[in-house]
């Protein structure tokens, strides 16, 4: 299987509701990882809603944002490469296939689908320590492709994980059960659960305010026996990184990792 024969593990992040946090989460962990000295890509597979490259402020009239194809396969776009030489951080979005990064994708089953394997199968990704995956929101047949089209390496069983991303509320809580029954059904390992804006604390007085419930994610993890890897918070500045996107913000990378949701992260 070409583009994924050099990455020595893929950790697919899932969610059952959208705007739980889930490109967040993916977005934190792959510059977490990176950070830390490793080689990591981040492959947005949600084909409908693409918000990575929005996040990472990608200008995709830029020469840098273009992706080439190549007989190896489709070039994924580089980031930071100044920033820290001896790792790297690339990027592959549908919306760096498009010529405007807003455009919509009204596109039926098959075609999708084709393009989701093609995402998966043909990039030239090269060596890679890890490959992180955003997916679509809840379990559809696009979840099934990319678990379909990853089981198919001969050594998934070994470098394939899931991680669950859930908001405190019962609505997002149990969707999540339907995430948490689709990899155990396809025999994907998670590595655990994390709950996103899980209360908001005070810049000012540090007080931390439960907006939504509390402990939801915890108590669904121990239901199903699976690790709960923390709470991230709201956080202003982190959102504010991420809307204005990260390289359009001055030393942006240097920001996000100072972020009180980063913590989590140096941990996993
Ligand atoms: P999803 O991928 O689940 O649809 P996103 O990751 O796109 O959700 O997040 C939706 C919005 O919520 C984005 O504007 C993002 O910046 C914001 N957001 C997510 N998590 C947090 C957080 N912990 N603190 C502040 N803003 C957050």
């Amino acid at each position: 299987m070409t583009g994924l024969d050099n990455i020595k593990r893929i950790i697919v992040v899932l969610s059952g509701k959208g705007g739980v946090g889930k490109s967040t989460v993916a977005t934190e962990l792959a510059l977490s990882l990176y950070t830390n000295g490793n080689n990591v890509g981040l492959l947005d597979v949600d084909l409908c809603g693409p918000s990575i490259p929005r996040m990472f402020g990608v200008d995709k009239n830029s020469k840098s944002s273009t992706v080439y194809e190549t007989p190896e396969g489709m070039t994924p776009i580089e980031i930071f490469s100044s920033a820290n030489e001896k790792s790297k951080f690339k990027l592959m979005s549908m919306a760096l296939l498009l010529d405007d990064i807003n455009d919509a994708i009204i596109w039926r089953g098959p075609r999708k689908m084709a393009m989701i394997q093609r995402l998966l199968t043909g990039v030239k990704w090269g060596e890679l320590d890890y490959l992180i995956i955003d997916t679509p929101p809840g379990t559809s047949d696009e979840h099934i492709t990319v678990m379909n089209v990853l089981k198919q390496h001969e050594h998934a069983k070994d470098f394939l994980r899931t991680i669950l991303v859930t908001t405190p509320q019962m609505l997002s809580i149990n969707d999540v059960r339907r995430e948490i029954t689709f990899c155990q059904k396809t025999s994907f390992h998670i590595i655990g659960l994390i709950e996103n804006m899980s209360g908001y604390v005070c810049p000012h007085c540090s007080e931390c305010t439960n907006i939504f419930a509390q402990g939801g994610g915890h108590l669904l993890a121990e239901q199903y026996s699976i690790p709960f890897l923390g709470q991230l918070p709201i956080d202003h500045e982190l959102n504010k990184i991420l809307d204005q996107g990260i390289q359009q913000v001055e030393n942006g990378l240097q920001k996000i990792n100072e972020t009180e949701a980063m913590k989590l992260f140096k941990n996993i």
